[in-house]
């Protein structure tokens, strides 16, 4: 079975690397080439357009930037509905709108493709190591295909419903991580202002009722002053307005990730680019 994968940034990479560890070929693309430098030492194989990717592919997966980049890779001429194989499995991955998902699955239906909105939990370690939950919204029959590839990428497979529902679990999954990442922040803060050793107030929040996968990962970054993306700010600031956009349909008050939204979109003016456990630097303490 082939595989396609088109975007090879900072979770796209950890993936690729584990399909072509398990023995598939991989053709990849990306909108910058030198950023698929590390998966194409590992083996996979350059295609010069999404169309090339697909055409070449038993399944597609893209895992882009933001929903505007999806629309892009998916629907442009030299998109993966230009060139993907009628019957083909085309699954996207990235952390998007239920809606364009909808429309994706719709579009391809009607053009004789399956399509899987399939984002992810877990972050670049998640990626890495292989061990990423992953929402699938569409058919389960389709699911059960490429059930054996998603085993490759992560260990909690779930359905979460038709399609535009995997978007959905995503964005409730974003919604508990944001408050998680500044909650972790705001304790940092209080503990360093209150003279407390950070090293042993970790320890404490991490083991009692206080922990969190942002408490066990992010933390020891942020000691080690370590603010590369892992996940970036743009990112969850991203997800975040999508969470905000999908609760005004669905007429529900978000207030705690409205704060987050605009905690931020300020964290976002100057450190967009680093990871989101840059939250602490709201606080100048910890600049
Ligand atoms: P990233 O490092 O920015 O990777 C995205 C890649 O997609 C980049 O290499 C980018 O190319 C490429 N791309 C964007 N638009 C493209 C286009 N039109 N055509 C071709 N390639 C394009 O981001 P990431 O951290 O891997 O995250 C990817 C997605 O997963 C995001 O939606 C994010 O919210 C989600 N996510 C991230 C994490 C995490 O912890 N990192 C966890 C779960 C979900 P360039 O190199 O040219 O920019």
């Amino acid at each position: 079975m082939n595989i396609g994968f088109i975007g090879t940034g900072v979770m796209g990479t950890g993936i690729i690397n584990n399909l072509l560890q398990a023995g598939y070929e991989v053709s990849v693309f990306n909108r910058t080439h030198s950023k698929a430098n590390t998966v194409l030492n590992n083996g996979a194989i350059w295609r010069d357009t999404p169309a090339k990717v697909a055409q070449y592919s038993d399944i597609t997966f893209t895992m882009v930037g933001y929903p505007k980049d999806v629309e892009e890779v998916w629907t442009s001429e030299d998109g993966v509905f230009a060139g993907a194989k009628e019957g083909s499995i085309l699954v996207d991955m990235t952390t998007s709108t239920p809606r364009l998902a909808e429309q994706l699955a719709q579009t391809g239906a009607d053009l004789g493709f399956k399509v899987l909105d399939a984002p992810v939990s877990g972050g670049d370690i998640g990626a890495k190591n292989g061990t990423l939950t992953i929402m699938v919204g569409g058919e389960q029959q389709v699911l059960d295909e490429i059930k054996p590839v998603l085993g490759v990428i992560g260990q909690q497979i779930v359905l979460a419903g038709s399609a535009g529902k995997g978007q959905h679990m995503k964005m409730s999954n974003n919604i508990g991580v944001a408050a998680t990442v500044i909650t972790m922040a705001e304790s940092l803060v209080y503990a360093k202002a209150a003279g407390l050793d950070l090293e042993s107030a970790y320890n404490v929040w991490r083991k009692g009722a206080a922990g969190s996968w942002s408490v066990d990962n992010y933390i020891p970054r942020i000691f080690q002053g370590d603010y590369a993306p892992g996940f970036y700010v743009k990112h969850l600031l991203k997800d975040l307005r999508i969470a905000l956009d999908a609760a005004k349909e669905m007429d529900i008050d978000l207030p705690n990730t409205q704060l987050a939204e605009q905690l931020f979109e300020r964290l976002s003016q100057e450190h967009g680019d680093e990871g989101v456990q840059a939250i602490v630097k709201l606080w100048a303490s910890f600049e």
